[in-house]
Parts: C-alpha cells; sequence; structure tokens
C-alpha cells in the first residue's frame, strides 16, 4: 500500500524515504527524513545548502509539510542561517499554535528549539551570484551596497535554468496516512524576503487523507494565485481520477496573466496510492516514485502540457 512520489531532485532522499515507510513508518517521518538529505545535497541549487541566493547573496529558505491525517501543517518562509527547514516546518506545526513563520520570527524559534543552524553559503554558490550581479549591475543598473536600488534587478532575474526548482515528497504510508513536504531556495537572485508557494499551504502543497496529496515546483507566484495544489485535492474531492484533477489545476494557470515564460510541474498522489505528474510550460521537472514491489526507484511518468 506504501507509496512515495518525489521531483528529479528527491533522488537522493527516496531511498532514505521508502526505507522507513516500508519499515511501517508514518508518512511524515518518511518525507521529512527523505528530503533533509535533499537540504544535504551541494549539488542541488534550489533547495538547502549551497542554494541559489537573493539579491543580497543570502540563502533564504522556505520549507512546508501538511498532514493528511488531521490536516495539521507547518510552514517556514524566508528563512536564514537554517539547515533543515523542513523539519523546523514539522516543528512548528508540532510545537506553536500557529502554522507560518517567516524571516527572523521563524529563526528566533529554530534557536529555541535548538535546530541545527549552518551557513548555507557555498563558496562556489556565492561566487556565482557575485559573477551575476557585477554582471548587471555594471552593464545596466546601480547596485548601491545593501541599501541600494534591487527592485531593477529582480525584474532581470528570469533565468528559468536558475529561477527554478523546489523538492516535493508526496507519501502514503502502511496506516493509510497521506502527508506532503516541500523544501526550496525559491526563485534564484530573488528580492529579499520574497516568498514562493513552498510555504503557502494550498499553493504549494496540499495533503487530505480523504482524496489525496498535491505538491508544485516552478514559478509560485502563479500557483500562489491560482490556489493549485488545493485545486488539485478539491478535483480529487469533486470525483475527478488524478490526472484530471492535475489536468484541470493546469487549465486554472492557463488563465492568469504573466510575462514571464516560466512553468510549473505538479506532482499528486491520491488516497488509493496512485500517483501522476503534469509538467506545464518549458522546463518541467522530472520524478521518482517508489512504491510495493519495486527493488528501487523508477521513474515517474510526466505528461506534458503545453503553455497557450
Ligand atoms: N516554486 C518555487 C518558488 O516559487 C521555486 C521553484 O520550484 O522553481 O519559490
Amino acid at each position: 500500500m506504501a507509496v512515495i512520489l518525489t521531483n528529479g531532485g528527491g533522488s537522493v532522499g527516496i531511498g532514505r524515504s521508502w526505507d522507513l515507510l516500508s519499515r511501517g513508518a508514518s508518512a511524515l517521518d518518511a518525507i521529512e527524513q527523505g528530503i533533509r538529505l535533499v537540504e544535504d545535497d551541494e549539488t542541488n541549487h534550489s533547495v538547502g545548502k549551497s542554494g541559489w541566493p537573493n539579491l543580497l547573496g543570502q540563502v533564504e529558505l522556505d520549507a512546508a509539510i501538511m498532514d493528511g491525517a488531521t490536516l495539521d501543517a507547518g510552514s517556514v518562509g524566508a528563512v536564514i542561517g537554517q539547515l533543515h527547514p523542513i523539519s523546523l516546518a514539522r516543528r512548528v506545526m508540532t510545537d506553536l499554535p500557529h502554522v507560518m513563520l517567516v524571516g527572523r520570527g521563524a529563526e528566533r524559534f529554530a534557536d529555541e528549539i535548538g535546530a541545527e543552524a549552518g551557513d548555507n553559503r557555498t563558496p562556489d554558490i556565492t561566487a556565482r551570484w557575485r559573477a551575476w550581479v557585477e554582471r548587471w549591475a555594471a552593464e545596466s543598473v546601480t547596485l548601491a551596497g545593501p541599501s541600494g536600488p534591487l527592485a531593477p534587478l529582480a525584474r532581470l532575474t528570469t533565468d528559468p535554468q536558475k529561477a527554478h526548482g523546489t523538492t516535493v515528497f508526496l507519501a502514503l504510508d502502511d496506516g493509510g496516512h497521506i502527508g506532503a513536504g516541500v523544501s526550496t531556495s525559491g526563485w534564484a537572485l530573488k528580492y529579499p524576503g520574497r516568498l514562493g508557494d513552498s510555504p503557502v499551504i494550498g499553493a504549494g502543497i496540499y495533503a487530505d487523507d480523504r482524496y489525496g496529496a498535491a505538491g508544485c515546483i516552478g514559478h509560485g507566484e502563479l500557483t500562489i494565485r491560482a490556489g493549485t495544489a488545493r485545486a488539485v485535492v478539491l478535483y480529487l474531492k469533486m470525483g475527478m481520477a488524478l490526472p484530471d484533477a492535475l489536468r484541470e489545476a493546469a487549465r486554472d494557470l492557463e488563465a492568469l496573466t504573466t510575462t514571464f515564460a516560466g512553468s510549473v510541474t505538479i506532482f499528486g498522489l491520491d488516497h488509493s496510492g496512485q500517483t501522476a505528474v503534469l509538467g506545464w510550460g518549458v522546463q518541467p521537472d522530472t520524478g521518482w516514485v517508489w512504491r510495493q514491489g519495486m527493488a528501487e526507484a523508477q521513474p515517474a511518468v510526466v505528461e506534458r502540457a503545453e503553455r497557450c
């Protein structure tokens, strides 16, 4: 019965997640432990350590987790100096009467609970940030130190090679419970304080044992506006099959006006354990699935939906 679905970058964590799930662990434990490995992966520049910094060179992280059994959720946004935002998000869910903490408050809470602090800036990613800022500052924009105007630079940070990536883990455990988790460094070179969809429950993540779960990668400004993850679960509730629910959520994205040709990949899991992935736009992600009977994770089938 147990199954786990991750995005492509989840490959470094899915084995750990499956190991836990196959030994009867909860969906939430499997998700958290798997995502922690992705957050440690320095080759992944979209999540955790070595994630792309914001315009000021700070690595600001977002993460969320949702429990389909209780509809409890926790998230953190724009957190600096924390190695495992997914664990922090889970502690927000379990330890506080709140759902979301951002910035300084989230960092304060992390200190209070003794979360693992650390510098997520690697020399490599810092050098790439510096090269980007110096190039654009020299060519067209004045970057007068941290207090200078950043908005003109934020409009230039739309290279989809950089502005892309989140890790998504959706799991169904042997107890029939569903969970969802996401973690990201967000839009590369974003304006400081920008939150994407990942920490927004209903946009980048949703889970409900009765119907299923969804998680999103890509242009978070769009999935916030469309409430994409919640929409998928609502379409399941209304009786759609999972692939149709994902297609309907993609149609919702089509209705949004935007000048940025980004993409969104929607990951879905229904309460019976079926999985589906839909890539919408120019650069869809890939996925991995591991369920009973598989000796190792298998590539997930990704349906493509072109943007009109
Ligand atoms: N969805 C993430 C965000 O908007 C980034 C991404 O997955 O590309 O922050």
